[in-house]
């Protein structure tokens, strides 16, 4: 694509912002030439706020990311209170586990 910028000079070379239609300096105060020259620095920032309110709120983000390491560290969080919920009612859970073996073998 072929673009031609409004260019003047007035004590020093400024550029015409096709959004705000300002006649700004050519320096990097007000533009930002890697991200083309159609748009002055300003407007630059306004687009990219309007962008941003666009995106997700960060902690809605943070909640949804499960990295494998925190995927392990709760599941061995959850065998660690299993192994210590089991050293604290052995009995129990073997009663049951009998309970429910036996019932299992009468149905069959
Ligand atoms: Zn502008």
């Amino acid at each position: 694509m072929t673009a031609l910028h409004a260019v003047r000079f007035r004590d020093e070379f400024e550029m015409r912002c096709e959004v705000c239609d300002g006649w700004w300096p050519m320096s990097p105060e007000f533009w930002y030439p890697r991200r083309g020259v159609s748009r002055c620095l300003a407007c630059l920032r306004d687009k990219d706020a309007v962008w941003r309110r666009t995106q997700r709120p960060r902690p809605a983000q943070r909640r949804k990311t499960v990295t494998w390491q925190s995927a392990l560290r709760k599941r061995l969080q959850g065998r660690a209170a299993q192994a210590r919920y089991y050293r604290g009612h052995a009995d129990e859970v073997r009663a049951k586990r009998r309970a429910a073996y036996y019932a299992a073998k009468v149905a069959a």
